[in-house]
């Protein structure tokens, strides 16, 4: 039978990635997006040509109500048993001390409510045997000092949520796993105000550049597959040896 995978965030960078090799990897796909229609049609167009169905729906995944409409629409294609919780955001770089309360509340409420909001339909709807990937970030255990320390923190919050569910809904055969990336070269850091920041912290990498959002999609489709069966509750660091 086809895996019908759900990713969240599927319109740009790693999740456009994703949704593409899991298509290439024999799997039917639903993504969520935000704003960017236009994007989300093209990153479609390559599932189709891909010989796969996809979807692609437009929902906030911090909106309960939009997530509960994005998992109602993926029933259109079939039974999901993936999910990739992917849609993330930063905020402009800087100490702590200056950070608003509105770029906070954002990337907690979109790097961790989100994850959870989604990872809770999962846990509902899936049948006997899923996984779930969260897309965390090196960040977590970098701190990130001086430019995203509270990103770092609910990165940190999302390998918690990937441990203790992992566990969870071990006996039901759901697997969750997380990826956590090191710097990847996409549009994220212009979010951040530091378009070029894959260029600038390319020499501190021991591989001595960033990575690629295919490089980090390898990982995630891994983990969602068979390859993976005996994998879960791991946190799988894909982040040039940093
Ligand atoms: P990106 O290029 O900015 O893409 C983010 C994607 O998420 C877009 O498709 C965006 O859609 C969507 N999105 C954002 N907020 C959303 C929301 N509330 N609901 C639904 N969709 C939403 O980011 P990326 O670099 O690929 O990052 C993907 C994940 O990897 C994130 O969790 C990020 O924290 C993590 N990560 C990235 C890096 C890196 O260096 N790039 C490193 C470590 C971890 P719209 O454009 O329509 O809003």
């Amino acid at each position: 039978m086809t895996p019908l995978t759900v990713v969240t965030g599927g319109s740009r960078g790693i999740g456009a990635a994703t949704v593409r090799h899991l298509a290439t990897a024999g799997h039917d796909v639903v993504f969520c997006y935000r704003r960017d229609a236009e994007a989300a049609d093209a990153v479609l167009r390559d599932v189709t040509a891909a010989g796969r169905r996809g979807l692609a729906v437009r929902a906030d995944t911090t909106d309960p109500d939009q997530v509960v409409r994005l998992f109602d629409a993926a029933r259109q294609l079939g039974e999901p048993t993936g999910l990739v919780n992917n849609a993330g955001v930063t905020s402009p770089v800087g100490p702590l001390q200056d950070l608003t309360l509105t770029d906070l509340r954002r990337v907690v409420d979109v790097n961790l409510i989100g994850y959870i909001l989604c990872a809770q339909q999962a846990a509902r709807r899936f049948p006997s045997g899923g996984a779930i990937v969260n897309v965390s970030s090196a960040a977590a255990t970098l701190g990130s000092p001086g430019e995203y320390v509270h990103y770092a923190a609910a990165k940190a919050a999302t390998d918690a949520l990937t441990v203790g569910l992992a566990k969870e809904l071990a006996p039901r055969g759901i697997r969750v796993n997380t990826v956590a990336p090191g710097t990847i070269d996409t549009d994220i850091h212009t979010i951040s105000g530091v378009p070029d920041r894959a260029q600038r912290v390319a020499s501190r990498i021991p591989l001595g550049r960033a990575g690629r959002a295919d490089e980090i999609a390898a990982a995630i489709v891994w983990l969602l597959g068979d390859g993976a069966s005996y994998t879960t509750g791991a946190v799988l660091r894909v982040a040039g040896g940093l």
